[in-house]
């Protein structure tokens, strides 16, 4: 859709590497925009945000070395924006700091390209509020500076001032290669800073494999070597290091530092597990292995327009269910009104859920149940009735084959589940970014398609155990043990919550850390 404004360019800042720390403006921007630009450090979730973009660029990729490579950004962003489209530039942390931001921007004001700034959170405050290092404080400091440690190389040495800096009556924290930390740490000493000063490396800042290191200016050089701390990281020097000691919220959560992988469908309850387990301080990512595809079309069986419905129950077995059943109703002109007399059954608590939404309580909802639980209930009240069942192309027959003995069974499907043939570049990425702790699979044909998608490292990660697998409920394991993947865990129940608890258990990582 062409938007009546014309073209416009926007830099967004998209934080230091959590994908949750995006501001809402920039996903607004992203979602709409048709060309992004984005730096080799933006999260690869961050990426996935950009739904109707048709060119996704990293800058890295582009032609003309490092230095020089501001100009090609500049002459792309104009190229794209003159053809009409909407463009953002996605750079990591602040656009405005240590970003180059007026350099890349120069070019759209030669034209007078309209464009916007948006600001995102700077890798150094990223870095204290994940690391516990409040970078100022009452007793403490009352300043904080904001140094670059790895300066343009064709500036000659010596362009910061640095007996000014160790003199700096306040935090000092620097954005830099680790490579130059030995540099900075002497420079600071030989200007008088005392080699007893906290000092602190946040490699990695708000992503699961963030890594602190507490040290003194003196003996931070020797320590980050045998940590091998990895890029990118900031160093902070000041006493309100030391605050770490007490406010390393980060490390303590249950699950710091896991990285999970979900595979639940787009439009499900994805949401649920993943929040809930990020809310536990793991790195998660849903992968849909399932796409839904609703059938939008066909008859309702046993419905006519215009007179009550011929069946005396309706079951729903899924989310999906719902969703597509009423989108059907509002397609045939028809509403909730429609179910008129009915009686409804769920499984599933969001199955449950999502009928509340269009104001339907079920009559009867094997809340933490599945198919076998209802069927059980249901049969003793169905006798000589007719049954709807709602369901999915592959789903299983467990209702049919036990209903079917004592009462009419009618069956629509809602919708079908297609296995996704590869995955979005993004979601590679974040997969390649390092081993993961856990998968979480919560049904049969989700755990079939994932076989089929995931890279075959991940899956001799699996079957060695190293990467944990837990599964919702015990037809979910049968599948899993098929596939020959050993399992971690299996939820108590078949809930979301139930299956996150599973994890939290198996999973939980030390308390605090150095
Ligand atoms: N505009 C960015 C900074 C770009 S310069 C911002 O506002 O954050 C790149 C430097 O930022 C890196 O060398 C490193 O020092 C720092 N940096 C970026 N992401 C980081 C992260 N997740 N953890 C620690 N430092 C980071």
């Amino acid at each position: 859709m062409q938007e009546p404004f014309g073209p416009m360019v926007a830099l967004v800042g998209a934080g230091p590497g959590d994908p949750g720390l995006i501001t809402r403006r920039g996903a607004e921007l992203l979602a709409r925009a048709d060309l992004v630009l984005y730096d080799r450090l933006v999260s690869p979730e961050i990426l996935e945000l950009a739904q109707a973009a048709r060119q996704m660029v990293c800058v890295d990729q582009l032609p003309g070395c490092h230095p020089d490579r501001i100009g090609t950004i500049g002459q792309a962003m104009v190229e794209a924006a003159e053809e009409g489209l909407r463009v953002v530039r996605l750079k990591g942390g602040d656009p405005i700091l240590f970003g180059r931001c007026l350099e890349e921007v120069e070019p759209l004001i030669d034209r007078g390209i309209p464009y916007q700034i948006v600001p995102g959170v700077t890798a150094a405050l990223g870095a204290a509020a994940y690391a516990g290092i409040p970078v100022t404080d009452r007793r403490l400091a009352s300043a904080v500076a904001l140094v670059t440690g790895h300066e343009n190389p064709a500036k000659t040495e010596g362009s910061l001032d640095w007996e000014a800096l160790a003199r700096f009556p306040g935090t000092l924290v620097f954005y830099m290669g680790i490579a130059r930390l030995e540099n900075l740490a002497n420079r600071l000493m030989a200007h008088g800073k005392s080699p007893d000063t906290p000092a602190s490396i946040v490699a990695q800042a708000t992503m699961a494999r963030q890594r602190v290191l507490v040290a003194t200016l003196g003996d931070l050089v020797a320590k980050a070597r045998e940590a091998d701390l990895k890029a990118p990281a900031v160093c902070m020097v000041g006493p309100v290091v030391r605050c770490r000691q007490t406010m390393d919220w980060f490390d303590r959560q249950p699950l710091a530092g896991r990285r999970i992988l979900v595979c639940r469908p787009k439009d499900t309850d994805g949401g649920v597990l993943v929040t809930q387990l990020r809310d536990l301080g793991a790195s998660v990512h849903n992968i849909p292995t399932l796409e839904i595809v609703p059938t939008r079309a066909g008859d309702i069986p046993g419905l006519v327009a215009g007179s009550r419905p011929d069946w005396d129950w309706l079951v729903f077995s899924s989310q999906p269910g719902v969703q597509a059943f009423f989108e059907r109703l509002d397609t045939l002109g028809l509403d909730a009104r429609a179910l008129a007399g009915a009686r409804v059954a769920a499984v599933g608590e969001q199955t449950g859920t999502a009928l509340a939404r269009h104001g339907i309580r079920a009559d009867l909802w094997s809340q933490a149940g599945n198919a076998e639980s209802l069927a059980a209930e249901l049969v003793g009240q169905v006798d000589g009735q007719t049954v709807l069942l709602v369901r999915a192309d592959r789903g299983r027959d467990v209702l049919a084959r036990t209903l079917g003995p004592v009462c009419r069974v009618l069956e629509w499907v809602a919708y079908r589940q297609e296995d996704r043939k590869a995955l979005h570049p993004a979601e590679g990425d974040w997969l390649a970014q390092a081993p993961l702790d856990a998968v979480v699979l919560t049904s049969g044909n989700i755990a079939r398609a994932l076989a089929k998608l995931l890279p075959a490292e991940h899956q001799q990660a699996i079957q060695t155990g190293a990467t944990g697998v837990f599964s919702l409920s015990p037809v979910t394991s049968a599948v899993i043990r098929e596939l020959g993947w050993p399992i971690a865990g299996e939820s108590a129940e078949p809930s979301m919550r139930a299956l996150v608890q599973v994890v939290r258990q198996k999973m939980q990582t030390r308390q605090g850390s150095a």
